[in-house]
């Protein structure tokens, strides 16, 4: 099989890359605010953005402003809120049609009423979309996620339920990930690039099918589960390693990435990060 015209040339000014954080970059932490970005990263990250012409995006369910508080001084173009808020590679901001007030107010008061009755549930106001936590309590998982929908329900279709790892949300409806990455594509410096986008979660998997359409790369972090992505990162620190491959040899990790995507486990480099063929 040969490769692709893109995959023949991966230098980073090829690719355009697009990053889930949670549970991708980072470790997910007992609580949205107990994060830390390690200098190291910071620098892989402004190294691969300098390196590829600022075609590094984070893709998050953080609203952009905590993004920009958790990586500061960098600031990379940006999809906040699963897709409903942007950044794009000049700068610019954008936001999908806000939620009305009362819409918000009611999953607020909601939420706010579950977590009273449950003390270990906690809740998160991003503003435009409202996250219930359940990490403290996930035997409550079943129960919240009822309660959610029946609110989601009542709204009339203006908020509409999330499911991610021990959280709920309810989030402006319409928004993804993948309508996200392919509204970065349509635009300098990301259009015309062989995609590669990284994520762990139920909401990533918008965009792992997005870039299978394009003919990209879907990484899955984290242990095998059902998931549109061709291949897989083992883990956090696997991603951080094959960050650092990217870095120093693009052609390697582009084509590993290929390789585990069409099934042959024959490409594990024995030092590398696991890559497995996944689905
Ligand atoms: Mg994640």
């Amino acid at each position: 099989m040969t490769a692709t015209p893109h995959t023949d040339h991966p230098s980073l000014s090829a690719l355009a890359l697009f990053l889930d954080v949670d549970g991708t970059l980072l470790e997910i932490a007992p609580t949205p605010q107990g994060v830390s970005v390690p200098e190291a990263l910071r620098q892989r990250l402004r190294a691969l953005s300098d390196g590829s012409g600022g075609a590094v995006a984070l893709v998050s369910g953080r609203a952009i402003a905590d993004l920009d508080g958790l990586f500061a001084p960098l600031t990379l173009p940006a999809a906040g809120l699963h897709g409903f808020e942007y950044r794009d590679g000049s700068g610019e901001y954008g936001r999908r049609p806000l939620p009305s007030a009362a819409a918000l107010e009611r999953a607020r008061a909601a939420m706010v009423e579950l977590a009273q009755r449950h003390p270990r549930l906690l809740v998160e106001d991003k503003r435009f979309a409202l996250a219930l936590h359940f990490r403290d309590a996930p035997q409550l998982e079943e129960p919240v996620v009822a309660a959610m929908l029946e609110v989601a329900a009542s709204l009339g279709g203006e908020l509409e339920l999330q499911r991610g790892k021990m959280v709920v949300e309810l989030r402006p409806a319409g928004a993804t990930k993948g309508k996200a990455v392919a509204a970065f594509l349509q635009a300098p410096p990301f259009a015309g690039r062989l995609p590669i986008f990284l994520g762990d979660d139920l909401t990533d998997e918008p965009a792992f099918e997005l870039v299978n359409r394009l003919g990209g790369l879907s990484v899955l972090v984290g242990a095998p589960r059902p998931s549109a992505a061709r291949c897989r990162l083992e883990d956090v620190s696997a991603v951080r390693h094959w960050l650092a491959e990217l870095e120093a040899a693009p052609h390697a990790a582009v084509g590993r990435l290929t390789a585990a995507s069409r099934g042959s486990a024959a490409t594990l480099a024995p030092a590398g990060p696991k890559l497995r063929g996944h689905g």
